[in-house]
């Protein structure tokens, strides 16, 4: 079905609508400031430059990196995650990585990527709120650990985890840590500095900005461990090669800047429209269960499994309201979550879980109706199935 005036979208985790006000900043660098920020001898290129050091100096302060870390431009958080995990070289005779069993997908691949190439990866565990177990991370790390990556907030279920605890116990053991703070940043606070973070990945796209454009945070004292994987003219301190997407990274530093004013309101916001979508849900209907927490939670975020009914066929009874099963990448395979099994929530759950993601454009009556929807199709489904008493 094609999208149309009278959808409502709920799936603000898969991806955001661009805020006009990011649309209106990067027009320009279309059409009359096109330079390429790396040609030095023109007004052209010295407009872009200063364009993406602005931009640069924008994000780095919204995330609180000191000036002599690096930010490196990318296509986007995958490619972030990408250039963390294949650039970073072990210390000598280390080869070792932990990570967590809920990451996203283009976590678990470059870690399968390195398992391939001769490392050993251990994957912890979480409880079931989704919170990576503190004793196990630390149990995890050996001799041989040289990097764990635990992202900061979960795609699928909101859930933040404890990133000062974990930054510490990495600190303690004199390990590098990488954060996916994809869907943490625009949304909740993200102070690099104070965490002690080693490698941090960001995406545009979801947090109102364009999509094509996302950026590697690389802590200064991890620079020349860095290896790029794209090489070219030696762009991006030479981590990252090819003329820079001046629109996109002016817009990303845009998209930024209007959450980190909007935070506090905007959270306000969106936190009692969830409230309101749980509270309406679970008042009307029996056998359902949160995934995840309210607390210590993205604001938006509403990850609910309906029992005796799976996702796929609740989706289908509610075209009009854009929404996921699961994440939108585990979707595409009729797999259950990775992210709810490995919080202990048994397979027919898993499979009947619906993601609800809200975001800054919803209403009131958006929710209002989604929830009836929602309920209508629930009540509908639980009266052919053979399961309900
Ligand atoms: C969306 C997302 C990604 C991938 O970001 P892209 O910019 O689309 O490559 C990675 N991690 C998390 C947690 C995400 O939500």
């Amino acid at each position: 079905m094609a999208a149309s005036a009278r959808m409502i979208y709920l799936d603000h985790n898969a991806t955001t609508p661009l805020d006009p006000r990011v649309l209106d900043v990067m027009l320009p660098f279309f059409t009359k400031d096109y330079g390429n920020a790396a040609s030095t001898s023109h007004p052209f290129g010295w407009r872009a430059r200063s364009a993406v050091d602005d931009a640069r100096a924008v994000i780095a302060q919204a995330i609180h990196a000191a000036p002599d870390h690096d930010l490196v431009f990318t296509s986007g958080a995958t490619e972030s995650i990408n250039l963390a995990f294949k650039g970073l070289r072990p210390e000598p005779g280390k080869n070792h990585v932990v990570t967590s069993r809920i990451e996203h997908k283009a976590v678990l691949d470059s870690c399968r990527n390195l398992e391939d190439n001769g490392a050993e990866v251990t994957y912890v565990g979480v409880d079931e709120a989704g919170r990576v177990d503190l004793k196990q991370l630390a149990a995890a790390i050996g001799d041989r650990t040289y990097l764990v990556s635990i992202m900061l907030a979960n795609n699928e279920t909101g859930t933040v985890q404890d990133m000062v605890a974990i930054a510490e116990l990495c600190r303690d053991k004199g390990v590098v840590l990488h954060t996916d703070a994809t869907q943490a940043l625009g949304k909740i606070d993200v102070d690099l500095d104070k965490l002690d973070i080693g490698l941090a990945s960001f995406s545009g796209h979801k947090l109102y900005g364009p999509k094509g454009v996302g950026a590697l945070y690389v802590r200064g004292d991890l620079r020349h461990r860095m290896q790029p994987q794209i090489h070219g003219g030696g762009h991006e301190y030479g981590l990252r090669s090819g003329t820079l997407n001046v629109p996109g990274i002016v817009g990303f530093a845009e998209a930024l800047d209007i959450c980190t004013s909007e935070q506090p309101s905007e959270s306000l916001h969106i936190m009692s429209l969830r409230m309101q979508l749980h509270d309406v849900i679970t008042s009307q209907l029996d056998g359902v269960r949160l995934n995840g927490d309210l607390s210590g939670c993205l604001p938006g975020t509403l990850n609910l499994s309906f029992a005796y009914t799976d996702a796929d066929s609740i989706l289908l009874e509610m075209p009009d309201i854009a929404l996921s099963s699961g994440s939108a990448c585990t979707s595409a395979k009729a797999e259950p979550s990775h992210v709810l099994r490995a919080m202990g929530v048994g397979d027919e759950l898993a499979r009947a879980s619906i993601r609800f993601g809200i975001g800054r454009f919803n209403t009131e009556e958006e929710i209002a109706y989604a929830a009836r929807r929602c309920i209508d199709a629930v009540t509908r489904l639980r009266a052919m199935s053979p399961l309900v008493a």
